[in-house]
């Protein structure tokens, strides 16, 4: 059956959102994006701080992110992109380690050879792997255990697992860090000798602001400062989205890409086994601090932290893209992975700057007060859902039971990480259902129209 021309509505602005109303439109769809923030872009968005601008959250681009680079290609800014190879460190037992390369790897002190073999071996075998969903029915920090012993858990991957994943590692399942390893060799995977990381000039804002325009010209209209607080369907088959003022817009159909728990609240229709499997979904949000520096920190692009921290990891972002494009300041990214329930989303900017600057002047010692010359706080309390034991088979549906109504968010990458590429393959992956879905529904409206009551 043939699909008519429908109007659709994309709940929530990211690029989740944004990818979606992007293949509708070029599938002839009307549709129009409803985003509650100032601009598109969820997680990706921009800001300054001071006068200087960059991305809220950092972000990278993988060599292997091949859906991501086509998008690229397809707004004309794949030739933007600027790679750059770069170095990862350690922060253990008060002192900065290099584990950028092979050698280091073996020189790196706190561990043995024996542990470091082990560790070596858990790595191959991960990246060797096939049965992801044996591997989610083990804890991660089991699974680690066994493999590569105590010592390099404790020296190694916890302080991984903590930078991603804070203390929420222990109901984590093993899947997990099989899709980081997966994700890490996926370049080596298509034939590239290395990964390297990489950027396009001007940040996430150019991309956003190309992406944007492409939507525009295929006719796309983006509703932004627009909070959907409910989402019914009316017994025509249609779908109203009411914002918090009460302004409603009806729709033939409508996406949602919000967080789960968001999306159960906005549909008070849901079946109460869906409404249920949207709230018991566990999610992993992140505070992170923004700093402008008048000096660099160290050469490493990521350190990770063994020792006791208020953040999770060091990301310098002024080694991937150059410091002269912030007026010669590094910038330093400081973030820490909790459950929303965690008091830092509670704290404010002063108290998470004062703990924070306190522990970054400890760990490196040359930095003095003057030395900040920019801090900003950016929160996102759902950042991700908690690969839990079992994770695959607790997903809510996609196409609800409202009409015309569908949920699609992260919480559908099963056996992959949270990036924008995955995030762009699971759109291109779930948008045929969603579309049969729409056109099932479309017959149905049909057949009801047409029964001899209604003529
Ligand atoms: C700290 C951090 C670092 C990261 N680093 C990288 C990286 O290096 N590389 C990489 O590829 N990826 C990275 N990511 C992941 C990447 O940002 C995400 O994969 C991607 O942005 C997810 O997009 P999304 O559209 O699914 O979600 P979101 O961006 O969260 O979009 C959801 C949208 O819904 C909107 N919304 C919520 N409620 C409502 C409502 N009631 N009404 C209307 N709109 C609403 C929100 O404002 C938001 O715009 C990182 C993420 C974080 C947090």
């Amino acid at each position: 059956m043939e699909f008519t021309q429908k109007h659709w509505a994309v709940v929530g602005g990211g690029i989740l959102g944004m990818q979606l109303a992007n293949r509708l439109a070029q599938q002839g769809q009307q549709v129009t994006i409803l985003e509650a923030g100032p601009a598109l872009g969820g997680l990706t968005a921009g800001w300054n701080a001071g006068e200087l601008a960059w991305d809220k959250f950092y972000h990278v681009i993988l060599l292997s992110d091949t859906a991501l680079r086509g998008l690229l290609r397809e707004i004309g800014l794949e030739k933007e992109t600027r790679w750059v190879e770069t170095k990862t460190g350690f922060y253990t037992d008060g002192e900065l380690h290099s584990m950028s390369d092979t050698l280091e790897f073996l020189r790196f002190p706190p561990l043995s050879l024996i542990d470091k073999l082990r560790l070596g071996f858990t790595i191959f075998y991960a990246s060797k792997a096939r049965n992801w969903k044996r591997l989610e029915g083990i804890y991660v920090a089991d699974w680690l255990k066994r493999l590569s012993g105590e010592r390099a858990f404790d020296k190694i991957w916890l302080p991984l697992l903590r930078a991603k994943l804070g203390e929420s590692y222990r109901q984590t399942s093993a899947a997990f860090i099989w899709a980081t390893i997966q994700r890490m060799y996926a370049a080596r995977r298509t034939g590239l000798k290395k990964e390297m990381f990489g950027y396009v000039e001007g940040g996430y804002a150019r991309i956003l602001d190309g992406f944007a325009r492409h939507l525009r010209a295929q006719g796309v209209r983006a509703c932004t400062g627009f909070r959907a607080s409910r989402v019914v369907s009316n017994d025509r088959g249609e779908v109203i989205v009411e914002d918090e003022h009460g302004n409603r817009s009806v729709f033939d159909q409508a996406i949602l890409t919000v967080p789960s728990p968001v999306a159960a609240r906005l549909c008070e229709g849901l079946s109460a086994e869906e409404a249920e499997k949207h709230r018991k979904i566990e999610y992993l949000g992140v505070a992170c601090a923004s700093l402008f520096l008048k000096k660099s920190l160290s050469p490493f692009y990521v350190t990770n932290i063994t020792d006791q921290s208020p953040f999770t990891g060091v990301i310098e972002m002024t080694n991937i893209v150059p410091a002269s494009r912030f007026n010669g300041h590094a910038l330093v990214y400081l973030p820490k992975y909790a459950k929303s329930s965690d008091p830092i989303f509670r704290m404010s900017n002063e108290e998470i700057k004062t703990g924070f600057w306190k522990s970054l002047k400890a760990m490196y010692g040359k930095l003095a007060e003057e030395d900040l010359a920019g801090f900003r706080v950016a929160r996102a309390p759902h950042v991700f859902a908690l690969p839990t034991i079992g994770y695959s088979g607790k997903l809510p549906p996609v196409s609800t039971s409202l009409p015309g109504v569908h949920i699609l968010n992260s919480t559908h990458i099963v056996n992959g990480t949270l990036n924008v590429n995955e995030t762009l393959l699971l759109a291109d992956r779930e948008l045929p259902g969603i579309l049969q879905a729409g056109r099932q529904q479309q017959y149905n409206n049909i057949t009801i129209n047409q029964s001899p009551q209604n003529q």
